[in-house]
């Protein structure tokens, strides 16, 4: 599936990098690093065919992205090829954004197929499933999302997360639904977006 990065989310984003930079000049967030152009045209140039994928040239590190590497006097630098190949054509990532596969294909590179998404909405994209931005996995605006204060990393260390209050409201219904009515299916107005029939412009599906 081909689908293109639209010219107002990349100038949206622009103005986003430039507040990141300012907002922290002292941290440098690891998509700060400048690729050099000529790393850039590398990363662009440099894959075969795989339907309308392309298949970066480069090795693949064991997170499955291939990954391009350069030397600035002492400095090694390592960063995703498929990075590399899109900001040539759209300039740098912003901090606190990431580039999404929309064909799922890691090792892809060419730039129509990939997506910028904040890092909140590309970490809440899990198992698979995709949706429309601006609302959670069953279609609830994001202005329900409330601030999560269970939120843990792998330390356990608390971190400022967010979780949608209308997905809290419907797992607690869900929840007491069973255990009033164990073995009947889940009415329709309980089901979850995943759970629900396939039809077209549904809030979630699946990509393969
Ligand atoms: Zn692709
Ligand atoms: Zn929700």
């Amino acid at each position: 599936m081909t689908r293109g990065v639209s010219l107002l989310a990349v100038a949206t984003v622009a103005g986003v990098e430039r507040q990141g930079h300012q907002m922290c000049p002292s941290r440098r967030p690891w998509n700060a690093i400048l690729i050099p152009i000529r790393v850039r045209e590398r990363a662009h140039s440099k894959w075969v065919p795989d339907g309308e994928c392309w298949i970066s040239s480069y090795s693949v590190a064991s997170h499955g992205y291939a990954q391009i590497g350069w030397q600035n006097k002492d400095e090694r630098h390592v960063v995703l090829a498929h990075r590399a190949s899109w900001e040539l054509l759209n300039g740098p990532v912003p901090v606190g954004h990431t580039l999404d596969h929309l064909c799922k294909n890691r090792t892809c590179v060419n730039p129509v197929h990939l997506r910028v998404l904040t890092n909140f909405e590309n970490a809440r994209r899990t198992g698979g499933l995709d949706w429309p931005l601006g609302v959670c996995a069953n279609g609830h605006p994001d202005r329900f999302l409330v601030e999560d204060p269970h939120r843990r990393d792998k330390m356990g260390n608390q971190r400022i997360g967010h979780r949608c209050s209308k997905c809290v409201s419907l797992s607690r219904a869900r929840y007491l639904w069973r255990k009033r009515n164990s073995g009947k299916p889940m009415p329709f107005d309980l089901l979850l977006a995943r759970e629900k029939p396939q039809r077209n412009g549904s809030a979630s599906r699946i990509l393969t």
